[in-house]
């Protein structure tokens, strides 16, 4: 499958924004977008671009994607899908993204990044109501129990990444037990619940056009 192969951090700088694609790094002082707070490229500190409306949609789009790690076909089959369902569209979208297995094994803290998620239920390593389930795109519904397999149970990756969990931190639409590496999506989030600044409505409005 084709996958974005440059430094990430690029990524990042471009949007001028966090998102978070590095695990601990992002949480560090050796975070891109604290110590180049420019957009990359030769002419990043200096030139500066007002964005037309079609720019600010444009950027928005491809903010959020990158945040969820999707290619713009996989990214576009979610807008597609979420535009098919009752109710407004945008947030469809972002349920339907933080739906996604790889999000949720990510924001149950199994692992410390989206791409590492996405590696992980690749590689068989994750349960979903007792069946491994090898798809990252796959829709994680509501009373869903997401475990790490008991073969894969002693790798560090797991255990590394969820004992940064605190007590009361974990997101209010998910339940996670850390000694048995077991977590259950309890409800959709709603959109107020989903802890990203991003304005979806400018991806409606490109892909309306
Ligand atoms: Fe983005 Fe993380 Fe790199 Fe910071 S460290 S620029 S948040 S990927």
């Amino acid at each position: 499958m084709a996958r974005y192969r440059e430094a990430v951090c690029k990524l990042c700088r471009r949007e001028g924004d966090k998102l978070f694609l590095k695990g601990e790094r992002c949480l560090s002082s050796k975070c891109s977008v604290e110590t180049k707070a420019y957009p990359p490229g030769q002419h990043g500190k200096t030139k500066r671009i007002k964005l037309s409306d079609y720019g600010l949609q444009l950027r928005e789009k491809q903010k959020i994607k990158r945040y969820y790690g999707l290619l713009e076909s996989q990214f576009r089959t979610v807008f597609e899908k979420a535009s098919r369902k009752k109710g407004i569209t945008s947030e469809n979208m972002l349920k339907n993204l933080e739906s996604r297995l790889d999000n949720v094994v990510f924001r149950l803290s199994f692992a410390t990044s989206r791409s590492t998620a996405r590696q992980l239920v690749r590689h068989r390593h994750l349960l979903v109501n007792g069946k491994i389930v090898d798809i990252p795109s796959y829709q994680v519904k509501p009373g869903d129990v997401i475990q790490v397999r008991d073969k894969s149970r002693k790798m560090d990756v797991f255990h590394n990444s969820v004992k940064r969990v605190k007590e009361g931190q974990l997101y209010p639409w998910l339940e996670l037990d850390k000694a048995n590496l077991k977590g259950t999506f309890l409800e959709v989030p709603s959109r107020a619940d989903i802890p990203v600044n991003f304005n979806e409505n400018l991806v409606v409005e490109l892909y309306s056009k």
